[in-house]
């Protein structure tokens, strides 16, 4: 999939911020947010532990997540920031390791819910680790700025495609919203806050590849030094969806059944 200047005159696609609102009236109660697990292991950072998190606002075709992506009602319970950070606590105790997350859907929906678990994780010796798309970090700078008072807290932002055509083409969504994730970086950068950037690039040339490295590399040198370039997984799901929507793609990971789809 190549990429080439899109037209802004009539920009096809949806809004991931109002699918934001309508999907938090789904999976946000109060304090509450859906999940559908507490304390999954994952072999990410190292060995960690996740929750498996109900509700995104992208609808990427080679997602794995499904039903607490796309059936976002049909799935999960609601918990207290408390209880998520039990669940969490608890399975973190018995794998030995300080690394949690919530992962499978988008970690900023329900901001109330997810500010009060950061309070309880900043109280522990536990490094939280946000699993975002940057869609609403890139479009509420105030979020960001919430988000500084916690030095437990490391944000990992997932680009979906490597420019605004191939962007829509994967996601569905206003190719105009493949700025976000990139502000949402600029912003954490500037207030100070540990991050860093994920490449999806199993649907790229080597041509858009490199230009959006490079954008990486303006944006701040240190992010091509983390950078983690994704490969997807072609889960039977996935391969279903790829074919349904005629997406080829150039690069895959073997299936490894704890690989999470952010
Ligand atoms: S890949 Fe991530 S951002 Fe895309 S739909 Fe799945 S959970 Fe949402």
């Amino acid at each position: 999939m190549g990429c080439s200047m899109a037209s802004v005159d009539k920009e096809p696609g949806y809004d991931p911020i109002a699918l934001a609102a309508a999907t938090e009236k789904v999976v946000v109660r109060g304090n509450q947010r859906k999940y559908v697990q507490l304390g999954r292991r994952l072999r990410f950072y190292g060995g960690s532990i996740s929750a498996t998190e109900v509700g995104c606002n992208l609808r990427c075709k080679f997602c794995f997540s499904d039903k607490p992506v796309w059936k976002p009602g049909r799935v999960g319970k609601f918990y207290s920031p408390q209880a998520v950070f039990d669940g969490l606590d608890r399975a973190a105790r018995k794998y030995n390791t300080k690394i949690i997350s919530a992962s499978a859907s988008e970690g900023t929906l329900g901001k109330q819910h997810l500010l009060e678990l950061l309070e309880l994780v900043d109280q522990s010796d536990y490094t939280y680790v946000l699993e975002t798309n940057g869609m609403i970090l890139g479009s509420d700078q105030q979020y960001v700025r919430d988000l500084k008072r916690f030095k437990n807290l490391h944000v990992r932002v997932s680009m979906k495609g490597c420019c605004p055509e191939e962007f829509h083409k994967l996601t569905g969504a206003q190719s105009s919203a493949y700025e976000l994730p990139f502000k949402a970086l600029e912003t954490l950068i500037a207030a100070g806050i540990s991050c860093n950037a994920c490449l999806s690039v199993s649907f790229s040339d080597q041509a858009s590849i490199k230009a959006a490295k490079r954008r990486l590399y303006d944006l701040w040198p240190g992010l091509l030094k983390s950078l983690e370039v994704e490969r997807i997984k072609l889960f039977p799901k996935v391969r279903k969806r790829l074919r349904e929507h005629d997406l080829l793609t150039n690069a895959i990971s073997p299936i490894k059944w704890s690989a999470h789809p952010i």
